[in-house]
């Protein structure tokens, strides 16, 4: 038999199938089909069922199906204007009658005759009360075509000019190609039998043309396997060239742990002690720690990095926590010292706007070992920061850093153990494959007393009604946030319609209230006092920016106005209503939608309807569509074909495992050379493969 590799048809160009000449080539090119490896990669977006019969009684609107008839009429054309043919004709069966019309297909006058039996295939509709089918295909009943139509047909993506029909025939043209031969198989021998995977070569065959949706579905799970597979072993075989590997720190489990933990002020929640439990043992172990901490805005993530780097300190090491705002930096400090100060731990704050002496001052102290634990910004990345003995990291908020940034900052260590902790932005999924080098552990829970944020989208006509609610809310001694309009682009026409803003409500609707206002331009210390003030509960409104999207903790901020919601990313509107709810009180949010869009307000009806980061960020992933979100030029990742990211999770977390497990093997695949290959392929440029 003839043993066919991937290079043979990624290398034969779809000119030698039959059926494709110079024309259909530029067509095909034009979806990105120029091998027959891309033409038997091109998957079918959906299916037709033209294999189950049902009754014209059971027939419902906006149903695909078919159905045996009998013609009963002849067949009647109708010209309503120009360039438009209309042909009708009626169809019963012993349940019931139905009208199909065809629109500009002539042929079906002569093809249909009274009397006869035939099988009907499209989609049901009703119109002006009675059912209909519009454009049928349709077979006689006992012909050779129809037993042949009596299957499942593909749908393909297509394109102008090139409609399915071609498609299918060139598809089935090129899968002839194959009969009789043996292809090589990209996905190792033994990972097929551990998962029971069919061959490529049948997979590919009944993912187009299949016998039954039990076959297809049996095809689709392979070739979704193979495809997050050789995702996940290019990204693990290119980050783990990228890491410095090594050994790394035995924690142990400090003497002064338990009574640290009763010492605080309230009881970790179940999902708390779990991931908690996940951290220690990977900072126990003689492994790099790479955990990713995923957490919903509010379920408590800040107490498990206090507590990993109390562990990491009482063993002798110093920990540096790193978050993407001085307001959170700041806050962080003011939080943690109390704790540690009585258990003799020294910590200390870094930030870009710190003096320089007293900046200079940390240095000394990070790097002659006596500052156990800094917080700071960016400014920890700074090549001037060095520490004695640096043993743990934890960055807040990851997805604000780069995953460069985060190197960088384990780098000033020797393999210290690393923590990295995000609320929802990047869904679940994608982060498996984004992080696909960190273990995650989620936080799916939240503190007890929490009531769920009641959220309302509003437009400008609500505008004096939520002015009186707001001073309700103020006048029961609760503290109100509202939220200006992002400006992308421009953190300076933020800050500017911010102070128009501020000064507006202050100069007259509230007039007599506290109005503050806090954005990006300000300098840390005015930001520091304003925070100040607006936790002492001195301020009673805070107009800002987006700046306060991250992780500020005001339990007493019960209502948050946001401007333009539209303009905001649901991730973003859900992580800027996180900074409400935060205590035992009612919380409110109220969203102004200026958008009289469709998507704007089904995005915002998602907002009001839930509360869980989770379901928000992959309903906004579905209404942007993966294309926007999962972009190449986003992350320099191949196009997935086939799998899909909401649906193919399972697979994905199996693939990932696999991967790791070829990669311990044969680290670097030094012994899969063809593997090997067909990732560079896979990858293209956009990840290098050393
Ligand atoms: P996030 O996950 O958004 O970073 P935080 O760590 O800021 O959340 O926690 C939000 C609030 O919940 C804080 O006020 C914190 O003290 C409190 N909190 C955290 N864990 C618990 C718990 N187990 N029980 C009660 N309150 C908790
Ligand atoms: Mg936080």
């Amino acid at each position: 038999m003839n043993l066919i590799a991937f290079e043979d048809l990624k290398n034969k160009s779809i000119r030698y199938v039959k059926g494709v000449g110079e024309s259909r080539l530029s067509l095909f090119e034009k979806l990105d089909i120029r091998s027959v490896y891309d033409l038997l990669t091109y998957y079918p977006r959906d299916y037709e069922d033209r294999s189950r019969i049902k009754n014209i009684a059971d027939l419902e609107p906006g149903e695909v199906c078919s159905f045996e008839g009998t013609v009963v009429s002849n067949v009647s054309e109708a010209r309503p204007r120009r360039g438009m043919v209309i042909s009708k004709v009626s169809v019963r069966d012993s349940t019931g009658k139905i009208t199909a019309v065809w629109f500009n297909q002539q042929y079906v006058k002569n093809s249909l005759a009274v009397g006869s039996n035939y099988i009907f295939y499209g989609k049901a509709d009703r119109k002006l009360n009675k059912l209909q089918i519009v454009n049928p295909v349709f077979e006689l009943v006992g012909s050779d075509d129809m037993k042949k139509s009596l299957k499942i047909f593909p749908v393909y993506p297509s394109t102008k000019n090139l409609g399915q029909n071609v498609i299918r025939v060139i598809m089935q043209e090129a899968l002839k190609t194959l009969d009789g031969t043996q292809m090589e198989d990209m996905l190792p021998g033994n990972i097929r039998k551990k998962y029971n995977l069919s061959g490529f070569v049948e997979c590919i065959k009944q993912i187009h043309f299949p016998e039954s949706f039990a076959q297809k579905e049996e095809a689709r799970y392979r070739l979704v396997f193979e495809e997050l597979f050789m995702l996940q072993l290019g990204l693990l075989n290119y980050k783990s060239l990228a890491a410095d590997s090594g050994f790394g720190i035995r924690f142990h489990k400090p003497p002064e742990m338990d009574s640290f933990l009763q010492a605080l002020p309230f009881e970790l929640t179940a999902a708390q002690k779990r991931v908690m439990y996940e951290v220690e043992k990977d900072m126990e172990s003689e492994n790099v720690m790479n955990r990713l901490v995923q957490g919903d805005v509010g379920s408590g993530k800040t107490i498990i990095a206090v507590l990993a780097l109390f562990k990491a300190v009482k063993c002798g090491y110093q920990g540096a926590l790193m978050v993407p705002t001085e307001i959170l930096a700041e806050q962080h400090f003011k939080s943690i010292k109390p704790l540690f100060e009585k258990y003799n731990i020294s910590v200390e704050l870094l930030s870009s706007s710190q003096p320089k002496k007293q900046k200079q001052w940390v240095f000394e102290g990070l790097s002659e070992g006596s500052i156990d634990v800094v917080i700071g910004t960016h400014a920890l990345i700074e090549a001037a920061v060095q520490f004695q003995k640096l043993g743990l990291v934890v960055t807040d908020e990851q997805h604000r850093f780069g995953v460069r940034q985060r190197t960088i900052l384990a780098e000033k260590g020797q393999n210290p153990d690393v923590l990295v902790m995000t609320a929802t932005p990047i869904p679940r999924t994608l982060a498996l494959i984004l992080y696909g080098d960190l273990d995650i552990s989620i936080i799916d829970q939240l503190p007890p007393g929490r009531k769920p944020i009641k959220t309302y989208t509003v437009n400008e006509a609500m505008r004096e009604r939520i002015n009186k609610f707001i001073r309700e809310k103020v006048m029961q001694g609760r503290q109100v946030y509202i939220v200006c309009p992002l400006v992308e682009e421009s953190e300076e026409i933020e800050a500017k319609s911010a102070v128009i803003t501020a000064e507006e409500i202050s100069n007259n609707v509230f007039k007599d209230l506290k109005v503050g206002i806090i954005h990006g331009k300000m300098k840390a210390a005015e930001k520091e006092a304003i925070m100040k003030s607006f936790v002492a509960g001195e301020i009673s409104i805070l107009v800002s920016t987006t700046i306060i999207e991250v992780g500020v903790n005001v339990p007493n901020a019960t209502l948050m106005v946001i401007e333009n919601a539209e303009r905001f990313g649901l991730a973003q509107l859900h992580q800027l209503r996180g900074r409400v709810g935060r205590g035992a009180e009612q919380s409110y949010c109220v969203l102004f939608n200026q958008s009289k869009s469709q998507v704007s307000r089904e995005r915002m009806k998602i907002m009001s309807q839930s509360n869980d980061g989770f379901v928000i960020s992959e309903k906004d992933l579905e209404i942007r569509g993966p294309g926007d979100f999962f972009g190449t030029k986003q992350h320099g990742l191949p196009e997935l074909k086939i799998a899909n990211l909401y649906r193919d999770i399972e697979v994905l977390k199996l693939a990932q495992e696999s991967a790791k497990e070829l990669l311990e093997l044969d680290p670097g695949l030094k012994g899969n050379k063809k593997l090997k290959g067909y990732l560079s392929n896979y990858f293209g440029e956009k990840v290098t493969l050393a």
